[in-house]
Formats: structure tokens, C-alpha cells, sequence
């Protein structure tokens, strides 16, 4: 079913490479200090300068991963901003002590234990953050799983209880899609399904979410919208779909349409119940034709 899922529809750096990343950084500092400290316990003088650069490769190699992607917004954040000045600071305290030849006070060799210590445990504290955060992708579009989905719908619907504000649930599916797949094959559908991602998720507020349903179905939380707006929302994911066709790696052009059912969340109403409207609007938009929106409450 999902084929070729290693590369990224969009090149660009994801979750797991960052954890490899910060996974390598702090065993390398871990082996280094160990290494450093060696001498301690075998008597012998401290290492040799060359072998504790080499040994300091790995904070290199972090710090040069940093910049080599600094102009990514999930790289250049302040928490791993903050990780890659900690290494800098490392770096040239650990190349200051071993200029001393042994003679290091006290203070100094603490402020650099210290950072070790904040730089492994800020290191680890991200990684748990970008794993748990890719368990929350769908690693064919790269936008929220349903597992994703679950949580937030629930939480919006709690939310209903403190809230004036109007939420919406709005299913979309592609119309005839079963074609793509058997005209232009598998693999052509599955980078269809990227590019109606990305188009939807340009269609939507910032406010709103989107996420993978399942096959090629998406679902979409409207977060604070009358029934007008929500329906300005999906004629316009549904537009952006039908006025330009996808264009594949290969050149080949795709038109593709997707049909449009939505219902309100409501507090004496289960989020499972809402969905089964969304859907049961959206089976409406597909008896009267696709390539619609058809709103729960609506007289057609
Ligand atoms: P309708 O307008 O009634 O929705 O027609 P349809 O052909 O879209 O509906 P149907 O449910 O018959 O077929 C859905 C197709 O979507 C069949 C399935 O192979 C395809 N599909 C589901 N998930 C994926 C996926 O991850 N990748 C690809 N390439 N195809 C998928
Ligand atoms: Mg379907
Ligand atoms: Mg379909």
C-alpha cells in the first residue's frame, strides 16, 4: 500500500534525522569526556591534544550540521539554537583546559562538567519532542496522522464546554481516484495524495487543522467558524483542486476534483457522531455529482 515512502515529497529535513543527529552529538560528547577523563584514573598525562580534537569531531559534526541547515525553521529554533551555542561553549572551554596542561581550577572544570551535563539532558529532551512530534506525521504527506486527529478532535470538543466559538469537521475525498491509480499506477496516486496535502494545507487558516483520514480521504477542524466561512474555506480547497491539474516528477498532469461533506461539533453530540454526519453529507455530495460541498445542516 505505501510504496516509496523514503523520500520526502519536499527535500526538506524531517524528524527522525534531526533525533539521528542529536542521538550522535551527545554520545560523542559522552565518549569524549570519557576520554577525558581517562588519565585520571590511569595515571598517564593528559591525552594528547590531537587525540582530544578528534574525540571533539562529534560536536564538530553537530555544529556543522546546524549550519548546514540553519535556513529550515524547524533547525533554527531557539531550543536547538540554544543546544548549538552550548557546543560552541563547550568547545572552547574544553580546548582552554587542555591548554592549561592540568593546571585548571576548580570553578573552571565544574562550568565545563556543568554544560556537559545541560547539553546532554537539553540534547535528549529535544529528541524525545521531535520523535514524539513524528509519530503525529503521516510519512506519505507529512501532514497530522489520525492518531493526531483523534486527539485533537476530542480536545476541541472539550473545549466546547468554555467556548462560544463555532468549530467545524469537514471531510474531503478525491473524486474517482481509483483511476489515477489504475491509469498512471500506484506511485503516481501516492504523489497525488502529497500535492492535494500541500494545496489544502495552503487553503486552510492557520487556525485550522488538517489530517490524513485514511487512504484518500482528509479531514480538515475549522476552528471558530459560522457555517458561512466554513463554507468560503471549502469551495476554495475545493477550487484550488479543481483550477489547476497536479503536475508529477514526470510531467505527466493530473486533474483531480474532491467532494466536500461537513458538520458542526457540538457538546451533546460525540465526535464520532459528528464525523458520521461530515460523512453522511459528504456520500450526499457524491450522489449529486462530486466535485461539492455539502454542509451537515444545509437544505440541499
Ligand atoms: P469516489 O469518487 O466515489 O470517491 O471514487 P474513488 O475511486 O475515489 O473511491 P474508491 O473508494 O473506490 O477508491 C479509493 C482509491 O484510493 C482506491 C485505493 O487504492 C486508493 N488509495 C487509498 N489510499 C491510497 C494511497 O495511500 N496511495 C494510493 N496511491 N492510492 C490509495
Ligand atoms: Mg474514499
Ligand atoms: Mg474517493
Amino acid at each position: 500500500m505505501m510504496a516509496d515512502q523514503k523520500t520526502s515529497s519536499n527535500g526538506s529535513i524531517d524528524n527522525t534525522d534531526i533525533v539521528e543527529a542529536l542521538d550522535k552529538a551527545v554520545d560523542g560528547l559522552i565518549a569524549w569526556i570519557m576520554d577525558w577523563h581517562a588519565p585520571v584514573v590511569t595515571g598517564n598525562r593528559l591525552t594528547e591534544l590531537g587525540e582530544q580534537q578528534r574525540s571533539l569531531l562529534h560536536l564538530k559534526s553537530f555544529q556543522a550540521w546546524f549550519k548546514a541547515n540553519d535556513d529550515d525553521a524547524v533547525i533554527n529554533q531557539p531550543t536547538v539554537r540554544a543546544l548549538f551555542d552550548l557546543s560552541v561553549a563547550i568547545e572552547e572551554q574544553a580546548s582552554a583546559l587542555s591548554k592549561s596542561g592540568g593546571h585548571t581550577t576548580d570553578s573552571e572544570y565544574r562550568e565545563l562538567l556543568k554544560n556537559v551535563q545541560a547539553f546532554i539532558s537539553q540534547a535528549r529532551r529535544l529528541e524525545r519532542a521531535f520523535a514524539a512530534a513524528s509519530s503525529d506525521l503521516d510519512t506519505l504527506t507529512g501532514i497530522q496522522n489520525r492518531l493526531a486527529m483523534r486527539r485533537a478532535l476530542e480536545r476541541r470538543h472539550d473545549r466546547m464546554e468554555r467556548t462560544d466559538a463555532r468549530a467545524t469537521i469537514a471531510l474531503a475525498d478525491l473524486d474517482h481516484f481509483k483511476i489515477v491509480n489504475d491509469t498512471y499506477g500506484h506511485h503516481a496516486g501516492d504523489q497525488v495524495l502529497s500535492v492535494v496535502a500541500a494545496r489544502m494545507l495552503d487553503g486552510i487558516r492557520s487556525y485550522d487543522q488538517l489530517f490524513r483520514y485514511g487512504g484518500e480521504e482528509f479531514l480538515v477542524l475549522l476552528d471558530d467558524a459560522e457555517p458561512e466561512t466554513t463554507r468560503v474555506i471549502l469551495e476554495r480547497l475545493r477550487m484550488s483542486l479543481e483550477e489547476a491539474p497536479i503536475k508529477l516528477n514526470d510531467g505527466i498532469e493530473i486533474t483531480l476534483t474532491a467532494s466536500f461533506g461537513a458538520a458542526e461539533i457540538n457538546k451533546n453530540e460525540t465526535i464520532e457522531k459528528t464525523i458520521e454526519r461530515a460523512d453522511a453529507a459528504l456520500y450526499r455530495a457524491k450522489e449529486a455529482g462530486r466535485n461539492r460541498v455539502i454542509l451537515d445542516d444545509e437544505k440541499e
